[in-house]
């Protein structure tokens, strides 16, 4: 039996926090089914970034002045947040970037730069997201390195064995994403990470699909970096997180130049500052820091294994409906999956369902879904992707299972 928002009042709760939510799209009531791509934001986190648009600004670390210490505060604070959302050892090791594709360029560019020669290998997976595959290429072209791919099978689940093939006495990073945005497929990370670490292989968690959903212990997990950005779990954009063991963060060099990352500063030389100010080059934005520090209060006030039990049984929901429209095909199937269903059907191009679900209050995503690698692993374009957030319902499903229905009769 499906768990529905009328027999929950939880979830009623849930809903009326979003406020984005309560409203029409052309007409009709809004259905947002594009959370991967970035989620909404509860009235909470609106509030808490209105008050300090309204009474507190002040550049962070800077001065002594009483604005500068309330922004600087409530900064580190959102640093504290973090580090405890993870389990992290310490707030050195969270580092505030601008998002998930900031902080992997981090990793490639200082990991790279103090850990990787000619001859070296790093190694990624074909079901990466770009932001997890340009910066190694990018990487690994400027250090004479080479890239090697752990495939996929047709279901959506990574090919472990190929891990242990693949690494050898060259491998200086392995990269793999906790859960595809396209497949759903949640990876067996504490495996992957275990096997890497077996021939001393250090390994990046890109957790942009895994943070919201998902509790974190980055030292259960053992790994070595793990970064997720603030827009897509109900905070604001333009944050993002990179979490880095101290061992190696004190090894990399400064990604970019300036502001709080230097600790001294002449024409002969400049030393840098400590870890995570190394790091934070130039005004990060602590209104958005902020705003992700009241994202996370939020996840932490909700019953979080209730979340996940119905994240999943909106994911079979969907699944069980959509697989019951004639030449629908879903691309991903893997056991162990999260809430995202990326599709085609037989004569209707991707981008003409999208346009048609729009007019009906629907938000769905089409287009390549930032993984080309997957596009050309199932011989397809483009796809459409449904993705669900904890304020979704069954009824949105079955809404969008009846729009589909009405579009495939009408081509
Ligand atoms: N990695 C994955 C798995 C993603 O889904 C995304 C965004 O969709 C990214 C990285 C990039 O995130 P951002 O654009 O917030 O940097």
């Amino acid at each position: 039996m499906s768990i529905s928002i009328h027999m929950n009042p939880d979830l009623f709760k849930i809903r009326k926090d979003f406020p984005i939510l309560d409203q029409k799209v052309n007409g009709k009531p809004f259905i947002y089914l594009d959370n991967a791509a970035t989620s909404q934001r509860p009235q909470q986190v609106i509030d808490r970034m209105n008050e300090f648009s309204h009474r507190f600004n002040g550049n962070i670390h800077r001065a002594t002045h009483f604005m500068a210490n309330k922004t600087t505060e409530a900064f580190e604070e959102s640093r504290e947040m973090v580090r405890n959302y993870l389990n992290a050892v310490e707030p050195a090791e969270i580092i505030f970037t601008h998002g998930t594709t900031e902080s992997i360029n981090l990793v490639a560019f200082s990991f790279g730069e103090a850990f990787i020669s000619k001859g070296d290998e790093v190694i990624v997976t074909e079901m990466e997201h770009h932001a997890n595959i340009v910066p190694w290429q990018m990487m690994c072209e400027r250090r004479g390195a080479g890239l090697k791919i752990v495939p996929f099978g047709d279901n959506g689940v990574l090919d472990l064995d190929q891990i242990d093939k693949l690494i050898t006495d060259k491998t200086r990073i392995l990269a793999v994403t906790h859960v595809s945005n396209t497949l759903g497929t949640v990876n067996p990370i504490t495996e992957i990470i275990a096997k890497a670490h077996l021939k001393n292989v250090p390994v990046l968690i890109d957790g942009a699909q895994a943070a919201p959903h998902f509790s974190i212990d980055v030292q259960a997990l053992d790994c070595d970096f793990y970064a997720f950005s603030g827009h897509k779990m109900y905070g604001p954009t333009g944050i993002g997180v990179l979490y880095g063991k101290r061992k190696w963060l004190d090894l990399m060099p400064p990604f970019l130049g300036g502001g709080e990352m230097i600790d001294r500063v002449t024409f002969s030389k400049t030393t840098y500052n400590e870890i995570p100010y190394k790091f934070e080059a130039g005004t990060p934005d602590y209104l958005g820091a902020i705003g992700l520090g009241a994202a996370i209060d939020y996840l932490n006030r909700q019953d979080k294994p209730m979340i996940e039990r119905y994240e999943r049984e909106l994911l079979l929901e969907s699944t069980l409906k959509l697989k019951q429209i004639d030449g629908l095909k879903i691309y991903g199937e893997a056991p162990e999956k999260a809430g995202v269903v990326s599709f085609n059907i037989d004569g209707i191009h991707p981008f003409d369902l999208g346009t048609l679900l729009d007019q009906m209050g629907i938000a769905v995503r089409t287009g390549r879904l930032c993984a080309d690698p997957v596009m050309d692993h199932f011989g397809v374009e483009n796809m459409v992707r449904a993705s669900f957030a904890f304020y979704n319902t069954v009824e949105e499903i079955e809404a969008l299972y009846i729009a589909l229905i009405r579009l495939k009769a009408m081509f």
